[in-house]
């Protein structure tokens, strides 16, 4: 019997950087993913189709067992918390950092810190670690603009170049953790598909290694 898979990936970064590992592994849309509206894709093989979804929905529909396999960043994993989910290889892809930031050459001010961010979770780990009481503000997008506002005195954002920060007068200053996207598995299909999605790991973990031999 042919067991298919389904694998659900985000639109934008992650997309742009799994296509060439897929497609190292011998899986290739059939047609152009950014130029479409459609959400399932078939694929060159045809026991394999795409999901297209939001990244934070990544980890939901893979648990879940509506996907297969995933590909998330590990900023999004760690907010989902992924106890859920097999996390088996790390793709190498839209690497950057959590960080926390702030305005540039401000002391904190004292008494209770406000972070905005949408990593909630995240940030309320990171500083009760630390034994900090803060103020955690959830934001779905344009985090830079609340200090600026007076909404935070912080927040906690995935930083790239750092070239959006310091355009809002922001500067980075406490690490969280490197990022990467991950492939991310369902415990059922990990065991149901078992030798399917072990080739399909094995193929992938060698166009990550092919990739950064480049
Ligand atoms: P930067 O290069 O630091 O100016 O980043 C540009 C924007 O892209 C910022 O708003 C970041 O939050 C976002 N960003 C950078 N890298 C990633 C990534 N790997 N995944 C998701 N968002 C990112």
């Amino acid at each position: 019997m042919t067991q298919t898979l389904t694998i659900a990936l985000s639109k934008g970064r992650i997309l742009d950087d799994t296509l060439p590992l897929l497609k190292l592994a011998g899986i290739e849309p059939t047609e152009d993913l950014e130029k479409s509206r459609k959400l399932i894709f078939p694929t060159t093989d045809p026991t394999v189709r795409l999901l297209i979804v939001r990244a934070t929905d990544v980890p939901t529909y893979v648990e879940q067992g509506a996907a297969d396999l995933g590909v998330a960043g590990k900023d999004v994993l760690m907010e989902y918390g992924s106890q859920g989910l097999y996390e088996p290889l790390d793709l190498k892809i839209a690497i950057c950092k959590l960080m926390t930031a702030g305005p540039l050459n401000t002391p904190e001010p004292g008494g209770r810190l406000k972070v905005a961010t949408k990593f909630v979770n995240v940030a309320r780990r990171y500083y009760a670690e630390q034994g900090r009481q803060v103020e955690l503000i959830k934001l779905y997008g344009s985090m830079e603009l609340a200090p600026l506002v007076g909404l935070a005195d912080k927040i906690i954002d995935v930083v790239d170049t750092g070239n959006t920060l310091r355009a809002n007068g922001l500067e980075p200053q406490e690490l969280i953790a490197d990022i990467s996207s991950r492939l991310v598995v369902n415990k059922a299909s990990m065991k149901m598909k078992h030798a399917r999605i072990k080739t399909l790991i094995d193929a992938l973990a060698a166009a990550v290694e092919q990739r950064s031999a480049a």
